[in-house]
């Protein structure tokens, strides 16, 4: 498989140079130069079969040439086998309406649904470093939940270091104890004084600096790196299978913040899965509901909500969505791009608007209404949700239920529990293996929002 920038500019990688390279050298974001199709008999092989051979038949075409299928198996048997995933269906639906279903995708080591992705690509980045003999500096930011399930997913592997920039006090205790608490050589915490855009800014920039990113070796973890996309396309397709598809079609609705968990979805709908629509769950930061009303994608403020990993108001894969309704021109990507960093807006064209509203629908839902999500479902159901998966709760009542649908559960309750505390009485337990999290020690540095000193911090590390 061949990979493209959406800015038209970067050198055509294979699947291994974009998962060392993340974000393309003109700025843009790597994607397929074309998208394998699956047919129904295909489609219908699927149901009922483990995840992580799910995983191998969905993942299989995009790493052709890079991965030998003996080796990717190997990967995905260890990713999704019981020593990384607390349930053996790693994935699975809960039933909570006639025709309404939970996908939990919290069953991981940091009890997050950025563990599918990451904990793959942390297997990649030694099979790809070990054949190279290279080392590699990670750097990524984080709204909570990318950090914690990256530094996991990275910990200890001997030819990755791993820079991760979380904004000081604007993640939620449970989350930033799950990044501190890894005491490793190869890991370094970083609290920014700014918010999370500025964190993602900030990274941005060091990819940018290309002198900077050779001399470093720098790849990234957040989900401009195509890998973590691709691994995401996967439970669309487990799920999708087991309720009928495609035989049926289902719909979606995904709590979304960098647009990078929808767009997987988006993904395996053009893969040939039967999804009907795709829901936009957005908290009050609310861009990508915005830009699906109006047209425009205009930056916003960021608010501090209850449920911070959403608390995003650009939305970095955003770009590949937009390169798709451009009907791939690189060339009106690179205007779009260039008005955004210009102005902090994009006025879509009318053809790119009326191609997203076909597949997408989109809800803004408020702290107030999600705490009202979690405290009715609590009481009618005894089902304890999150505060992200509580808005994609809410947000799939646009659906009309005639046609199965699934909201994505992103989060484990207790990651959130102060929320969760708050509007339904109960405290949420932490899982066995993070029963101490409380007493563990922490390590992690203040740095201002400031690009020559995040550059010496890397700088130190990783002339080691
Ligand atoms: C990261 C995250 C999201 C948003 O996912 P995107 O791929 O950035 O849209 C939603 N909920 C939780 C709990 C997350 O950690």
């Amino acid at each position: 498989m061949k990979y493209i920038s959406t800015r038209g500019e970067a050198a055509v990688l294979d699947f291994e140079g974009v998962t060392l390279t993340g974000l393309a050298r003109d700025g843009g974001l790597y994607v397929p130069e074309a998208f394998p199709v699956f047919s129904d008999d295909e489609i219908r092989a699927m149901a009922g079969q483990p995840y992580a051979d799910i995983a191998f038949t969905v993942i299989k075409p995009f790493v052709e040439g890079s991965v030998d299928d003996a080796s990717l198996k190997t990967m995905l048997s260890a990713t999704y086998g019981s020593d990384v995933f607390r349930r053996s269906a790693v994935a699975p639906l809960v039933q909570l309406g006639a025709n309404e279903w939970v996908l939990e995708l919290f069953h991981g080591p940091t009890l997050a649904f950025k563990d599918f992705a990451l904990q793959l690509l942390g297997r990649f980045f030694d099979h790809f470093t070990a054949k190279r003999q290279q080392k590699l500096t990670i750097l990524g930011a984080t709204s909570g939940d990318t950090g914690s399930a990256a530094i996991e997913a990275c910990r200890g592997r001997e030819n990755v270091t791993i820079y991760m920039l979380h904004p000081k006090g604007r993640v939620s205790e449970v989350q930033r104890r799950q990044m501190t608490t890894v005491i490793e050589p190869n890991v370094i915490n970083v609290a920014v004084n700014g918010t999370f855009d500025d964190c993602q800014a900030l990274v941005k920039a060091c990819f940018n600096d290309l002198a900077f990113r050779d001399e470093v070796n720098l790849t990234a973890v957040n989900s401009i790196n195509w890998a973590r996309v691709m691994a995401q396309i996967v439970y669309y397709f487990s799920s999708a299978t087991a309720l009928g598809a495609p035989d049926r079609a289902v719909s979606y609705s995904v709590p979304t913040g960098n647009f990078g968990d929808i767009y997987a979805g988006y993904i395996a709908r053009l893969m040939g899965l039967p999804i009907d629509k795709l829901v936009i769950a957005t908290n009050s930061n609310d861009i990508l509901a915005r830009t699906l009303q109006t047209g425009r994608y205009e930056r916003g403020d960021v608010h501090a909500t209850i449920s911070p990993s959403m608390d995003i108001q650009v939305s970095s894969n955003f770009e590949r969505m937009m390169f798709d309704l451009a009907g791939r021109d690189t060339d009106t990507v690179r205007s779009h791009m260039g008005d955004f960093a210009e102005t902090g807006s994009i006025a879509l064209g009318d053809s790119e608007i009326s191609r997203a509203r076909d597949i997408f629908l989109a809800q803004q839902v408020d702290d107030a209404t999600t705490k009202q999500v979690m405290a009715t479902l609590a009481e009618s159901d005894g089902y304890m949700a999150d505060p992200h998966t509580a808005v994609g709760l809410k947000a799939a009542e646009l659906l009309d239920g005639k046609t199965p649908r699934v909201t994505l559960s992103t989060a484990h309750p207790v990651k959130f529990g102060a929320a969760v505390q708050a509007a339904t009485g109960i405290t949420p337990n932490l899982p066995l293996h993070l029963a101490d999290l409380y007493d563990r020690d922490e390590a992690y540095q203040v740095l201002e929002n400031d690009m020559t000193a995040l550059q010496a911090l890397v700088r130190t590390g990783a002339s080691v």
